[in-house]
């Protein structure tokens, strides 16, 4: 049991170098962070959630381009931020990293201590910016995984809280079904897109005032909004 925890902060680790992977996954849970190690650019896609706050991204892996993997995080999501990890004397790669979207980076070999302290600035950035939702008496705290009503805390399935992090995250804004299903299912989603509109519902049921306007719009043929006040 370890109740007394602090929240901890969800970091995939995208890296085919097992000694690396193993030492910075060990590492990172030292320091109370939740961490999915992941060796491949298609494993790292299925494993980042919207709550994910950081990408530790190794630009060399077995199957695709870490470069490719980053721009296909920023397709879909402007969260998490990415840390490239690349090897020395390939400056390029940092700045093509940056231009596919990535927040900073790291030249192999580094020192531990170096990547705790980007991990941290990195870490603090989503903190600050991104870990509290507000929207009008809605409150999302992401990496606590809770939600409250005008104060009043409520139980939502995984899914559902997936799906309104990410509907959160854009309020004001519609996000397209596309997006949703991407984000909170999986980036090839074939299954059919009833299962958002179920999600969407549930969330509707657990989170408007009875008898009162939604505070989800449906935005007819794009997707949803949640709507500020
Ligand atoms: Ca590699």
């Amino acid at each position: 049991m370890r109740l007394l925890e602090a929240v901890t902060s969800h970091i995939v680790v995208v890296e085919d170098d097992a000694g690396i992977g193993a030492s910075l996954t060990r590492t990172l849970e030292g320091q109370g962070f939740e961490v999915s190690w992941q060796t491949t650019g298609a494993g790292a896609l299925a494993a980042v959630r919207p709550a994910t706050a950081l990408v530790i991204l190794d630009l060399g892996l077995p199957d695709q381009d870490g470069l490719e993997v980053c721009r296909r995080l920023r397709a879909r999501s402007s969260s998490p931020q990415v840390l490239i990890l690349t090897a020395r004397g390939e400056e390029a790669d940092v700045v093509l990293g940056l231009d596919a979207g990535a927040d900073d980076y790291l030249i192999k070999p580094f020192r531990l201590a170096e990547l705790l302290a980007r991990v941290r600035a990195c870490t603090r950035r989503v903190d600050g910016e991104r870990d509290h939702l507000v929207a009008g008496d809605l409150a999302i705290d992401v990496a606590a995984h809770t939600v409250a009503v005008a104060g009043e805390s409520v139980d939502l399935r995984p899914k559902e809280f997936d799906l309104l992090v990410a509907l959160a995250r854009s309020a004001g804004h519609v996000v397209a079904r596309e997006r949703l299903l991407g984000e909170v299912w999986d980036e090839h989603w074939y299954g059919s897109t009833k299962t958002l509109d179920i999600h969407i519902w549930a969330l509707r049921r657990k989170l408007d005032p009875p008898g009162g306007a939604s505070r989800i719009s449906t935005v007819r043929g794009v997707g949803y909004r949640v709507d500020l006040p």
